[in-house]
This record gives C-alpha cells, sequence and structure tokens, in this order.
C-alpha cells in the first residue's frame, strides 16, 4: 500500500471488474518489469511499433494489427481510418470531412457510454453518428434502411455488456454492410477473451482495450485486414498523434500477449470458478444475503457473484448496503444489479487476491448479523 500512503489515496477493493476510474486492471510481474525497462530506454518507435503489430496480428489471428492510445481513441482513428483510407491528404484534413463519406451508422443500443457517450469518439474523427433502431432492438430492414444514405463511411457495432437490447446477430450485421461494401468497425473494448469470435463475424476491424483483462498499461488494440489496420496507423501522420501509444504501453502490450499465449485457459477459468464458489458459500451464509454466480452476458469466460438482499431479514436494501460497503475503510466498491427493482449486487472477484476476498466476506459479516443456526 505504499503508493496509497505516499499520496494520500483512498484504499480501495475494486469488485467492479475492469473499471477505468478504479486503475482499471493489475497487471501481472512480467509485464511490469517489461514496462519499467522501457522507461529509461531510448528505441526507434517505428521498429518497435513494427513487432508489436505483427506479434498482435498473429495473437489475434489477423491480417494485421496496431496499438494506438486506448479503444476510445482506436474507435475515433478507426472510423478515421474508413473516411480517409492511406490519403495524406485526407489525414492531414481531419476533423474536416470536406468531400468525404462521413456517416457512421450503429444501432440505437450500440450507442453505448463507457465514459463518454460513444457516438463522441465517432465525432472527435468528423464524422456524423446515424443510429438505427430503438434501444430495445434492430432489425436487419433498420440497418439496410440507414446504410442506404449516400454518405455512409461505416458501421459500428459494439459488443459489450453495456449494449442495450438486443438485435440482429453480429455476423448477420456485418454481412447486410458488407452486401453495400460498407466496412464494419466492432469495438469490443473488454473483449479480450473474444477476439477470434469478434473476428469471425467478419468485421474488418475490432478494437480492444489491452488494460482490462490482458493487464497491459493502458492502450487500444486495433486488429483486422490489413488495409485499413494500416489505415488506422496512418492516422499517426493526423489526429492520431493525439492518440498515440509510448513506447512504454507497446513494450507493455507486447509483455501481456506473451503472458496470455501461455496462459491455460481453462485452468484459468477453473480457478476463477473455485474462487466465486467459496465467496458464494461463504457470503449466501450471511443472514438476509441470497448469494449466486452470474453468467456475463457478452460470453466471457467466468462469472460475477450476486448478492440478493432481503431488507426485512437483513435490515438495509441493495444501496444501503452498497453504500455501507463503499463508507468503509478499505472502501469496497461493487456494482449496482441490472435487473429492474431487484434488490441485489453484482461483484467481480477476477483480479482480487484472496485476502482481499476475505476481506468483502468479513465486512459483509459485520453489517449483516450473521445466521445463528
Ligand atoms: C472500456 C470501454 C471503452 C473504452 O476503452 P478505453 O481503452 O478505456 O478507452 C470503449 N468501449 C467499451 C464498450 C468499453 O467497455
Amino acid at each position: 500500500m505504499g503508493l496509497h500512503s505516499t499520496y494520500g489515496l483512498t484504499r480501495i477493493i475494486n469488485a467492479r471488474g475492469p473499471y477505468t476510474p478504479l486503475g482499471v486492471s493489475r497487471s501481472e510481474d512480467g509485464v511490469t518489469a517489461a514496462v519499467a525497462a522501457a522507461l529509461s530506454e531510448f528505441v526507434v518507435m517505428e521498429e518497435l511499433q513494427d513487432v508489436a503489430d505483427r506479434a498482435l496480428a498473429r495473437f489475434a489471428g489477423a491480417e494485421a494489427g496496431t496499438v494506438v492510445h486506448c479503444t476510445a481513441s482506436a474507435i475515433t482513428l478507426a472510423v478515421a481510418a474508413t473516411m480517409t483510407g492511406e490519403s495524406a491528404e485526407r489525414i492531414a484534413a481531419l476533423p474536416d470531412t470536406t468531400g468525404m463519406p462521413r456517416a457512421v451508422v450503429l444501432p440505437a443500443g450500440h450507442a453505448v457510454d463507457y465514459g463518454h457517450p460513444i457516438t463522441q469518439a465517432v465525432r472527435l474523427a468528423g464524422a456524423v453518428p446515424v443510429t438505427v433502431g430503438t434501444d430495445e432492438t434492430y432489425t436487419l430492414e433498420d440497418l439496410e434502411a440507414g446504410l442506404a444514405r449516400p454518405d455512409v463511411t461505416c458501421l459500428l457495432l459494439v459488443s459489450s455488456r453495456l449494449v442495450r437490447g438486443a438485435g440482429a446477430e453480429l455476423s448477420e450485421a456485418v454481412a447486410v454492410a458488407h452486401r453495400r461494401g460498407v466496412p464494419v468497425v466492432v469495438d469490443g473494448a473488454a473483449q479480450d477473451f473474444r477476439i477470434d469470435e469478434l473476428l469471425r463475424t467478419g468485421a474488418d476491424l475490432v478494437t480492444v482495450s489491452g488494460q482490462k483483462y490482458l493487464g497491459s498499461p493502458t492502450a487500444g488494440l486495433v486488429v483486422g485486414r490489413a488495409d485499413p489496420v494500416a489505415a488506422v496507423r496512418a492516422q499517426e501522420r493526423g489526429i492520431g498523434r493525439a492518440m498515440k501509444a509510448s513506447k512504454e504501453a507497446v513494450i507493455g502490450v507486447l509483455a501481456a500477449l506473451e503472458a496470455r499465449a501461455e496462459l491455460d485457459v481453462a485452468q484459468w477459468k477453473q480457478q476463477q470458478a473455485d474462487k466465486l464458489a467459496d465467496f458464494v458459500t461463504r457470503a449466501g451464509a450471511l443472514r438476509g444475503i441470497t448469494a449466486g454466480p452470474v453468467p456475463d452476458p457478452t460470453g466471457l469466460p467466468f462469472e460475477r457473484a450476486r448478492i440478493e438482499v432481503d431488507p426485512a431479514a437483513s435490515g438495509m436494501d441493495a444501496a444501503a448496503l452498497e453504500r455501507a460497503l463503499y463508507s468503509g475503510s478499505p472502501s469496497i466498491r461493487v456494482m449496482p444489479g441490472c435487473r429492474q427493482g431487484a434488490q441485489e449486487l453484482l461483484l467481480e472477484l477476477v483480479p482480487l487476491r484472496p485476502a482481499e476476498i476475505d476481506t468483502i466476506v468479513a465486512r459483509l459479516g459485520e453489517l449483516l448479523p450473521g445466521r445463528q443456526d
């Protein structure tokens, strides 16, 4: 806890998952060491980027890949790439899009807010977001109608827990766009475990955050077809200058990709399941609480813990319990439930150390009197 006492920072237990306002993720030792080594060295950035681009493409099984500052910037630069290609003139002109196609079609439920609206990441490139369908759903006909505009530059789709409503299969939406010759960008920021699945939708570009489950320093990973990826990288001579990856981020991504390639995902998944089962058993034994696992709606390989509170038995509702966990020291940060009106909280245990999970259980025990059988 050196950092926290040095700078007077609040000590927290982050049970919210890879949440940007709480520092997103923990990097493992190999990544930390690689980043530290990078900080004191000069490198030819172009060489380093080339190495990372090749490693990323290999990792994703894509034609090409490149690293930019973060996924928010990756979205802006992917949209820019579809407007400019590798034209130096167009790249220099952005965000002035005079003479370029500039409508970015996206389903209304995919207009997510991950700290700012994704539509602003689109507008930063000079493009204009055009939503189709409703928050509840969109059909392939809705997409066809949106894509029929003469000035469409790309279709933007999102794969995230944040997506609202249901709608067409991603691969079907991609096929509709491709039939019209429109390229497709898929934002899969937290979906690094599912990159191959997102690429199999046929998307031209997929964007993923290095710093979420992959555990690199902040970085936006862009993978996909060679031409649009080259056009993303070419933005470094334009608006991408303000969205570049640092040398330590690129080196950290290389180290994190190596670590992931060596990870036994089946074993990791089992460890997560065991950790969750143990927590659910212990938390569920407390008076006024029912605990259970909730699968990730996007198909990530782990579950979260749901705590349901019975206000009559525990003397507090879910919101009061969340506030009480928040107010202690360390401050325990959990997620509100997503089912309307339900007295529930969600916890993600993936990056937590055993002692932190013990602290959460102990705090719940203090706040809710234990069951006396
Ligand atoms: C986190 C997130 C982003 C932003 O990623 P950064 O790397 O933090 O810029 C974009 N889209 C979705 C769906 C996210 O979850």
